[in-house]
């Protein structure tokens, strides 16, 4: 049996405090009146209640540097802490926006350098830092695919053609862009299906949103081909870059054709998320998509002298977008992200793609007896399973995801991509060692054996998380968001 965790509430005692205000040196005066409410049931607590009710509280949370977190499509690697120690140098949190440049160089320098990187790193030509996230990233190509064609009167181009397989953010970016949104299925291999995408490709077509390696962790194997079709047509390709963990040092969409990009931060190149915490969507292009770029983008002003370093200031591409974001995006997460590309350098980086294609790889071949993997051949970062058996009728993905939390594991992504019943997507990283994969896939082959022996455990799991199985319909329709106390 375990033990209920006591309500913050019910460790209050009337008259228990934490804090003892120091005595007022001004007059005080009474609040307005009807501002102040007599009855505010706040639990009366000491500092030690409150010091371990929050740090309880924070054990009932799975976070990477718990244990493994491989949920798919979401890059849960491990975040250097040495990436949180530069973003808190005084240098960086006490500038403000309104700041004159020539007051904040170091800052300016920092984000050009990443800009710098990131063309370098995909292969493009120019790169717009602002973008909040990759979603918002997203929306800003589209945009860009929107001014690009209206800019040359090319005004007929009215739908944007999206795989099967996409991240439901793609259909949505087009859709909020105004575009009407064509789907195309994958075929057997879990490519795009080719000839589904000629019949489409005609004068209307503004793009192609493609996500390579896709949500399938399969690398597009008529890329080229692809990108031709879209291109012949006149239509741009637009890549979903959120994952680049598969092609760092290996391979660069610029290369191979894309038009224009986001790129995650947040999950490539290390900075955290998954509390909703900010994060960053920067957008890179080809030359002929430069100037649509949202501003302002970071620019040398002043060449490099022998007595001084170069000067940067800011500039707006000259069709742009506009703004996007307010002030410059979000300067702590470019500190971070920077951090991760200069210590790991060009070899670094190219080592993390390898590693996380390796790791994916190695759990994808032992598990591939126990689950049925339904598009399977060589992955690149991620691989998606299927969380049934024929034999095993009683069981579902989200039985499976539920059970893996009792062996200490965060699930994989479940129900994504939609083309794959019972889809359990995993992600392992390059952070992770060979005794961690080791302990996931045990734990997973024994789920798979319980599944036909022991369902029940399944159906009933977790049971060894500080709350059971939630009713997720009843979470959805009975929504809590605020505290309540408990006698009310
Ligand atoms: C995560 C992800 C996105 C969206 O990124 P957000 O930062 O969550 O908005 C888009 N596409 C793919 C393939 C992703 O994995």
């Amino acid at each position: 049996m375990k033990v209920r965790e006591p309500l913050i509430s019910e460790l209050s005692s009337p008259g228990r405090r934490g804090v003892r205000f120091p005595e007022p040196d001004v007059p005080t005066t009474p609040l307005p009146k009807g501002l102040a409410r007599a009855d505010l049931p706040l639990p009366e607590v000491s500092e030690v209640d409150v010091v371990r009710h929050y740090t309880r509280l924070s054990h009932f949370n799975h976070a990477v540097d718990i244990n493994f977190y491989p949920l798919g499509s979401c890059t849960m690697k491990y975040n250097p802490k040495i990436n949180e120690a530069l973003a808190r140098l005084p240098g960086f949190t006490e500038i403000h926006p309104f700041q004159p440049p020539e007051t904040v160089q170091g800052a300016l320098r920092l984000m050009y350098e990443l800009q710098e990187a990131l063309k370098k790193i995909t292969g493009f030509a120019a790169c717009s830092l602002q973008p909040a996230a990759g979603a918002h990233g997203e929306l800003t190509g589209v945009h860009m695919i929107w001014a690009y064609h209206h800019d040359r009167g090319d005004t007929a181009r009215t739908k944007i053609l999206v795989p099967d397989s996409a991240h439901g953010t793609n259909p949505a970016s087009s859709a909020m862009s105004g575009f009407k949104v064509v789907e195309i299925p994958s075929d057997d291999r879990g490519n795009i299906d080719l000839e589904a995408l000629k019949a489409e490709c005609d004068e209307t077509v503004a793009g192609l949103m493609l996500t390579n390696p896709n949500t399938l962790g399969l690398f597009e194997e008529h890329l080229l081909e692809v990108v031709e079709l879209v291109h012949s047509v006149g239509g741009l390709v637009y890549g979903d870059g959120a994952n680049l963990n598969a092609l760092l040092g290996i391979a660069r969409p610029g290369d191979l054709g894309f038009d224009v990009m986001h790129l995650n931060l947040h999950k490539t190149f290390s900075t955290p998320h998954g509390g909703g915490g900010p994060g960053s969507g920067p957008v890179v292009c080809a030359p002929h998509m430069a100037d649509y770029l949202p501003g302002p983008i970071v620019v040398e002003t002043e060449p490099a002298t022998d007595e001084m370093p170069p000067m940067y200031g800011f500039e707006f591409p000259k069709k742009s977008i506009g703004r996007v974001k307010s002030f410059y995006g979000h300067f702590g997460v470019m500190v971070k992200a920077f951090a991760y590309i200069a210590m790991l350098g060009e070899y670094g980086l190219r080592q993390v793609a390898e590693d996380a294609v390796l790791n994916a790889n190695y759990l994808r071949v032992r598990l591939q007896d126990a689950y049925r993997i339904p598009y399977n051949r060589i992955c690149k970062h991620e691989f998606v399973a299927e969380g049934r058996w024929k034999d095993a009728p009683g069981v579902r993905a989200l039985d499976i995801a539920k059970r893996i939390m009792d062996f200490g594991f965060h699930p994989p992504t479940n129900y994504f991509p939609l083309i794959v019943h019972e889809a359990l997507m995993i992600e392992p990283t390059e952070t992770e060692s060979k005794e961690t994969l080791d302990a996931f896939a045990d734990a997973m082959l024994q789920i798979a054996e319980e599944a036909h022996t022991n369902p029940e455990i399944l159906r009933t799991a977790p049971h060894n998380t500080p709350f059971g199985r939630v009713d997720e319909v009843k979470a959805a329709k009975e929504l809590i968001l605020k505290w309540q106390d408990a006698q009310s």
